[in-house]
Order: structure tokens, then C-alpha cells, then sequence
């Protein structure tokens, strides 16, 4: 793919976004030589920086370089930094963007970028609407010249509501099509090889659905707790910070039908049929019965005393903030009719994991049942991170006499299939946006359907007259409520173990 003469303009450049992911994919897309002849980024703020100050700040001190750094040719890091300038917006970043389309117009001029813009929004989202808003005033979004785009970060929203009214007003100043919503798991290699793995091979697809799938388990897990983002936390939870975007785009890659072809309205058409074939759960016996929230306890972890989620800086002492979350649902569609769908995040967990896990059903007429092997243990296992790649399980005849089975593993790690430099989600996902493509993006009715399951649940979190948070120890896998989620003689599989 080509990708035109452009300006990237970050808001929020002083902070830790900009700092630990956006430069350092800038840096990787310059050294693969992904950026286009003519490109400068315009870094804003408030803070007092010059254009010096801010390359010191983000290349040179940068902790988050200093690996790629180390070694590197003087002359070819400074090629780099200088490609970044600084704009100090101060008191005018809710106001007045007319210092700002001066910068911008000299800084083209002076460089050859024309009129392709890309505005990054890595603020706090109370700002969004503000700077589309100046953006628009000053006739920065109009696509009259170039194209004009804008990314925007996580959290898009609080609940339903606050999504809605976060799309209309982005909608006020910019087209949907030039609305980027970024979600970094759709940006992970793997997560994109769902696509790959169902749609470009023959063996998976025929078994992928309700005659063969007893179950579907999705994990990520994360062995730390809040660290020093307690205050913003406590607000959000497990579900808005980790379910309700990146574990659901996944269940939506997982559900979704075949799209027509490989292009981003195709595919995002059928993420969102996806989305909305969730069976919203709305009455409290219901939510009681598929929902399950947790906080993690003080406890001693691998030698170290960790605090328990109430003690920790900026929470609530009497927090009911979940930092765990599982939940079942079910797809009412013709392919996934009462097939289970058990989704759990969490802080705290004894590793860090996210994976999918596609649990086969038990063959009809099992001749081998006596002989040692469980038939439920088919499954195919999707790992996300770490360790990116597949795991299919299934049964081996032991060598010898008689019909004694076993369990196998074929496993694939990503990293075998090259030695070469794999792209960061960050960096595939801002090459995608410099080149106009879409499909890793979240599209605005995407949002809204992912919302609209997930608001019920908050709410009666919030208010339910019967719900209860389970306490679970630091270290250990949550909530022994969460284990009776799962019916029958299954149970969730613990990564890490087999
Ligand atoms: P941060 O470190 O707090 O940086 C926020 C930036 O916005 C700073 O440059 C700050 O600069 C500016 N800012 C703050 N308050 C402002 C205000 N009232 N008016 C104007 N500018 C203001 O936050 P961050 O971690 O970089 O996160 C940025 C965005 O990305 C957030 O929406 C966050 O939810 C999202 N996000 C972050 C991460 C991450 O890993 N950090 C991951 C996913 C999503 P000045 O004070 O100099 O103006």
C-alpha cells in the first residue's frame, strides 16, 4: 500500500502515551522505512516545550527507545527526532486553534507534507469533542486538499449512553469514515489471524459451530494489579476497561460469519451482525445467575506481600469495582444456538494471558472411553499473548499393545515463522490509519452494539438487589463462584499449566 505525504498531529504529546507507545511505533515504522518522503509530527500540549525540548524528551531520555537506541547511527536517530515538532496550545487548547492552523500551515509548507492531516487524540476523552470541535473552526477537517483523519483512544464511552453522544458529537465536525476509533487488540497479529485462520483454510470452518463446539472460553488474565492507576480504575472496572472493547472484538471475530471479501466495511459489517447477535441479558435473575465480579485480596505472592485491591492508593475503601470479571452468554444466531460463550478478565492472576479456547464436543459414539482418555479434551487454543500462536489438542494411541489414548499437542508459535521485525499493534495500526485503512478500526455502530450488552450488566452492578463482589487472593485464578459458571465436567483451563 502507498502512504501519501502526510502530518500527524498528536494531542496530549506531553504524556505517557505518546511517550511509551506512539513514538516508539513512529520510530519503527521510520527505521522500516513504512513512512512517507514528506512527514513531520506535530506533537500538543500545554506544557511548556520547545520543539528541542520535546525531541530530548521523547527520543533521546526516552526510557522507552533506549533499547533501540543503544548502537544506533547518530546521524539516522537524528533523522528521526527531527522529523518531531512541539506546539505549546496553553490556555488556547479549548479555544482558539488559529496559532495552532499557523503552526501547521508552516510546518507544510516547510516540509512538503500538503494537506493530508491526521489529528491523534491521546488526551483525557473529555477533551475529544473540544478539539474536533476547534479543529473544525479553524477548517482543519474539511477534505477539500487532502484527507483530514482523527484517532481516538480508549475508553469511546462510560456506558451506552455516553457512547452515543461521544459518536454525535465527533459526527458534528468529521464523516464517519475519517473517525478512527482505536482498539490495540485488533492491532495484535494473532487477534488478526482469526480471520485468517477460519476463512482461508478448509479444516476449521465446517466445524465451527454449534454441532461440533460445546463451548467458547476467552481469558486474559494480567498478573498485576492496578499499579498507580487506582483513581482512574476504581472508576472504570474490569468490565469497561478490558471486556466491553478488546475481549468483545474478539468474541465478534470469533462469531462473525464469512465476510463477503477482506475490506474493512466487509468485515466490520459483520463484526457488528456479530455483536448484536449477543443475547442482551436484562432481567436480575438472569445477570445473577452469567455475571460474576471479584476484587482481588491482600496476599503474599510469590514472596512478596502484594496490597489488597480496597488498600491500594486512590481506590475506595469500600470500592465494589470489579477487578474481575467472568461472564456467559450466549449468540442467538442459526450457527451458535445454545453454545455457552464464557469470557472472564482480570487483575491479579497467577500469569499473564490472553487466549481463546474452542472447546469440540465429545464425539457421538465413543468406542475409546474406557481407554484413558477424556474426548472433551479437543480443543484449539488461540494465544494472544504472550507467546503468540496455536495449540490443537487431541488424542493419540499410546504405542503398544491394546487401546490406550493420550492427549497431543500440534503447537505453532508465531515467532517461528520469521526472525525479522514484527510489527507492534501500535505500529500496524498507525501504518493502517496513514493509509487510509480502516478495518482494525472500531466503527461507530460497533461500539454502540458492544455497549448495548454491556450496559445491563453495569447497571446492575450498580443497583441489583441480590449482587454480591467475591473476594479472590492475589495470585490464585478468582473467584470460586466464577468456577460454577462453567456447567458439566468442564472447567476453565488455566493457562500456563497444560
Ligand atoms: P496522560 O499521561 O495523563 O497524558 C494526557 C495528555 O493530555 C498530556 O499530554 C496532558 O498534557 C494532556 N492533558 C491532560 N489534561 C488536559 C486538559 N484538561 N486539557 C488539555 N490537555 C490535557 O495520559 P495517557 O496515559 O498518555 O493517556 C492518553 C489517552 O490515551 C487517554 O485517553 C487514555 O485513556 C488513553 N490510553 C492510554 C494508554 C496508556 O498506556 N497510557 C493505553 C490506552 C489508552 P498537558 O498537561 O501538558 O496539557
Amino acid at each position: 500500500n502507498k502512504t501519501e505525504n502526510q502530518m500527524l498531529v498528536i494531542f496530549g504529546a506531553s504524556g505517557d502515551l505518546t511517550a511509551r507507545k506512539l513514538i516508539p511505533a513512529i520510530f519503527n515504522l521510520y527505521k522500516g522505512k513504512h513512512l512517507p518522503k514528506n512527514f513531520v509530527v506535530l506533537g500538543i500540549s500545554r506544557s511548556n516545550l520547545s520543539d528541542e525540548d520535546f525531541r530530548q524528551r521523547v527520543v533521546y531520555d526516552s526510557q522507552y527507545l533506549k533499547d533501540e537506541l543503544n548502537g544506533a547511527n547518530d546521524a539516522f536517530v537524528k533523522g528521526f527526532a527531527d522529523m518531531l515538532y512541539y506546539e505549546d496550545l496553553g490556555d488556547n487548547y479549548d479555544t482558539d486553534y488559529s496559532g495552532l492552523r499557523a503552526r501547521i500551515e508552516k510546518l507544510s509548507s516547510a516540509h512538503g507534507t500538503g494537506s493530508n492531516m491526521i489529528y491523534y487524540l491521546s488526551t483525557p476523552p473529555n477533551l475529544y469533542e473540544i478539539i474536533a470541535k476547534n479543529l473544525s473552526d479553524q477548517d482543519l477537517t474539511r477534505e477539500e486538499n487532502g484527507w483530514k483523519r482523527i484517532i481516538v483512544e480508549k475508553p469511546f464511552g462510560y456506558s451506552l449512553e455516553t457512547a452515543k453522544e461521544l459518536n454525535d458529537a465527533l459526527h458534528k465536525y468529521f464523516e464517519e469514515p475519517q473517525i478512527y476509533r482505536i482498539d490495540h487488540y485488533l492491532g495484535k497479529e494473532t487477534v488478526q489471524n482469526l480471520l485468517v485462520t477460519r476463512f482461508a483454510n478448509s479444516i476449521f470452518e465446517p466445524l465451527w459451530n454449534r454441532n461440533y463446539i460445546h463451548h467458547v472460553e476467552i481469558t486474559n488474565a494480567e498478573s498485576v494489579g492496578v499499579e498507580k492507576r487506582g483513581g482512574y480504575y476504581d472508576k472504570s472496572g474490569a468490565l469497561r476497561d478490558m471486556f466491553q472493547n478488546h475481549l468483545l472484538q474478539i468474541v465478534s471475530l470469533v462469531v462473525m460469519e464469512p465476510p463477503i471479501g477482506p475490506n474493512a466495511e466487509e468485515i466490520r459489517n459483520e463484526k457488528v451482525k456479530a455483536l448484536k447477535s449477543i443475547r442482551i441479558m436484562r432481567d436480575e435473575e438472569t445477570l445473577y445467575k452469567n455475571t460474576i465480579r471479584g476484587q482481588y485480596l491482600a496476599a503474599d505472592v510469590n514472596g512478596e506481600q502484594v496490597k489488597g485491591y480496597r488498600e491500594e492508593d486512590g481506590v475506595d475503601p469500600e470500592s465494589t469495582t470489579e477487578t474481575y470479571a467472568a461472564i456467559k452468554f450466549f449468540v442467538d444466531n442459526w450457527r451458535w444456538a445454545d453454545v455457552p460463550f464464557y469470557v472472564r478478565t482480570a487483575k491479579r492472576m497467577p500469569t499473564k494471558v490472553t487466549e481463546v479456547v474452542i472447546h469440540f464436543k465429545t464425539p457421538h459414539h465413543q468406542i475409546f472411553k474406557d481407554a484413558g482418555f477424556a474426548n472433551k479434551d479437543n480443543k484449539l487454543i488461540i494465544r494472544v499473548q504472550p507467546d503468540e500462536g496455536m495449540l490443537m489438542k487431541f488424542g493419540v494411541k499410546v504405542p503398544g499393545q491394546g487401546f490406550k489414548v493420550e492427549r497431543a499437542n500440534l503447537d505453532f508459535y508465531y515467532s517461528s515463522l520469521t526472525d525479522t521485525h514484527v510489527m507492534t499493534a501500535y505500529e500496524r495500526l498507525l501504518l493502517d490509519a496513514m493509509q487510509g485503512d480502516a478495518t482494525l478500526y472500531a466503527r461507530a455502530d460497533e461500539v454502540e452494539a458492544a455497549w448495548e450488552f454491556v450496559d445491563p450488566i453495569l447497571d446492575y452492578w450498580a443497583n441489583g438487589k441480590e449482587v454480591r463482589t467475591y473476594g479472590y487472593s492475589a495470585g490464585m485464578w478468582g473467584p470460586q463462584n466464577a468456577d460454577d459458571l462453567i456447567e458439566g465436567l468442564y472447567m476453565w483451563r488455566n493457562p500456563g499449566k497444560n
